[in-house]
């Protein structure tokens, strides 16, 4: 009987996990699946205080397969017997010092999502490390690297409830006024004020129906009220384009003032800003450097930089 309590413990934890991670939809159910995987370790730490150095020592990942996954979850979930995935990253090496702010680009399928998502432990590498202020994550308790890490995925789960209810995710014990505060910084206070109900507007496709946009503000808020030693983004462009786009901008700069950031960058502005950019192909650092050098260069950055970088 013990053994078979104490991955249902485990699991159980996974929902409070799950709740207050600032995780996609998608994310979830990949937590879920996974989560037997990246067990805490007997004996794990809390990330190291302060200031957040974020270092990828030669990574190498591959996604575990469907069949690793079904033979790791309690239930045995039929699945589709795919074979070994294809590796993913191969040989990542990279150090985001604290307050730095590094950009990720590269083409669709690259693997930047993947290099973010290893930095909050949603998978362990199969060679190499990722620490954070020198910690291996997987000597790290979740519960702390999840408070260390805010992530904005590009199209952000919000939570059938109201809008306090997804603010209080972030911080159960805000104050009524700081949640405003990070309405407003994100740019969305004034329509939240202008709804009948308030901060008890329902939200989700059964109550007041937020536009990308909006969602994606809102998330900043989430990330806000948080305030994270570690960010992690991943711009969307594709809901801003048409609206206020200075605004989620200036929300942005408040939301990565003085963090250690990871920004999948899609436009200009943030790319210059950066302070070292990435560029990730087929799972490897292809270039990196400043926006100036990399363009001077003209290789793929200076190529992507003409086909895909707006504004
Ligand atoms: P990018 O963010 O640069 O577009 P991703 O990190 O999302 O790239 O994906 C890199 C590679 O990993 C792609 O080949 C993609 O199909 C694969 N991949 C992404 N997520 C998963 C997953 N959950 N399971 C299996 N393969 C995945
Ligand atoms: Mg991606």
């Amino acid at each position: 009987l013990m053994r078979l309590y104490g991955p249902l413990t485990s699991l159980s934890n996974v929902h409070v996990d799950v709740m207050t991670a600032l995780v996609s939809f998608d994310r979830v159910f990949e937590i879920l699946d996974l989560k037997p995987m990246v067990a805490e370790r007997p004996g794990a730490e809390p990330v190291p205080e302060g200031p957040v150095t974020i270092e990828f020592d030669d990574v190498h990942f591959r996604y575990p397969s469907a069949e690793e996954v079904s033979l790791a979850s309690l239930e045995s979930v039929a699945r589709q017997d795919t074979g070994p995935s294809q590796p993913v990253l191969r040989g990542v090496s990279f150090t985001a010092k604290p307050g730095q702010l590094i950009a990720l680009v590269g083409p669709s399928g690259a693997g930047k999502t993947t290099i973010t998502s290893l930095v909050s432990r949603l998978y362990d590498v199969n060679e190499g490390a990722v620490r954070v202020n020198g910690l291996d994550v997987r000597d790290a308790t979740l519960a702390s690297l999840r408070d260390t890490v805010g992530v904005v995925m590009q199209d952000p789960h919000l939570y059938h409830d109201t809008i306090e209810a997804n603010l209080r995710y972030a911080r159960p014990g805000a104050s009524e006024e700081e949640l405003w505060e990070a309405l407003r910084a994100a740019q969305i206070g004034d329509l939240i004020e202008s709804l009948p109900d308030g901060l008890e507007t329902v939200v989700g496709d059964r109550g007041y129906r937020l536009s990308g946009g909006e969602k994606q503000r809102l998330a900043l808020a989430r990330l806000l009220l948080k305030a994270p030693r570690v960010v992690v983004l991943d711009e969307a462009t594709a809901h801003l384009d048409s609206e206020s786009e200075a605004a989620v901008q200036r929300a942005l700069k408040t939301a990565l003032q003085g963090r250690t950031s990871l920004v999948i960058a899609h436009r200009l502005s943030t790319i210059r800003e950066a302070d070292e950019i990435l560029v990730v192909q087929d799972g490897r650092i292809a270039e990196r450097g400043r926006h100036d050098e990399l363009l001077r260069r003209g290789g793929l950055y200076a190529e992507l930089y003409r086909t895909q970088f707006s504004r």
